[in-house]
């Protein structure tokens, strides 16, 4: 046995893994940290708008796009967001935002690259996680969207790129939706020039969609042609 294998071998004896959601302990753990039964149980989406991830019938056929998309699409790239925003997803949500949890990004980005894997079909040139503001990054030390973004790097080998900046004092969280669309536009600025023209926004959770949009149009305007979003969870419906 080699000195690294032996290393672990004795950390896992005295810290032995254990399933992110059920606390049980885990031989042998996936990279989703999670154990068979409790990764299977997660509830994910399966049929989704292309351009918003809102939840189709799963009768549905033909293109996939939802009735708001056909007149006031999200984005006119794709919206990949596979878990549904309830119970044990709201759990490794708020253990990555709140606590710092590396072990619920690591999850989290799991269950997305997943779908993004079995989905798109052209992946972006950079991936962009959502900008907090630098007073917020500031006072909690760390961005929840940037760690989802780096395992998502890892994972499928794509930069990151931040050419996005939100100005203080537009946290959105908890607004309904006419509050968050009563928000001004001019909520992020460009701060990087020589952009690719396809892009993934990447978030923890897509509820009306609004920031998204707002990065989105952003991006636009800076001459990014393709705008995919990216998120582990979804509402599973709108604010
Ligand atoms: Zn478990
Ligand atoms: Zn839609």
């Amino acid at each position: 046995m080699s000195l690294t294998k032996f290393f672990y071998k004795t950390i896992n004896l005295l810290l032995p893994d254990t399933c992110m959601l059920c606390r049980m302990v885990v031989d042998d753990p996936a990279p989703h940290l999670c154990c068979t039964h409790c990764w299977s149980s997660l509830a994910r989406f399966e049929l989704q708008c292309r351009h918003c991830g809102r939840p189709l019938p799963t009768d549905g056929v033909g293109d996939l796009i939802c009735g708001a998309c056909q007149t006031n699409p999200l984005t006119l790239g794709l919206t990949i967001a596979p878990l549904v925003y309830a119970e044990e997803a709201v759990d490794l949500v708020h253990a990555l935002k709140f606590s710092n949890s590396l072990r619920a990004a690591r999850t989290l980005s799991c269950a997305l690259s997943e779908r993004i894997l079995s989905t798109a079909t052209q992946l972006p040139k950079a991936i962009v996680p959502t900008p907090i503001s630098w007073r917020r990054h500031f006072r909690r030390g760390y961005n929840q969207s940037d760690r989802l973004a780096h395992e998502l790097a890892t994972r499928l080998e794509l930069p990151i790129r931040y050419p996005l900046r939100r100005r203080h004092g537009t946290v959105q969280h908890g607004n309904s939706r006419a509050q968050r669309e009563a928000q001004p536009m001019k909520v992020f600025t460009i701060a990087e020039s020589d952009l690719p023209d396809h892009i993934a926004l990447v978030d923890d959770v897509i509820t009306t969609g609004t920031t998204m949009k707002n990065m989105s149009k952003t991006l636009a305007r800076a001459g990014v042609q393709r705008v995919d979003l990216w998120a582990p969870c979804r509402a599973s419906s709108d604010f």
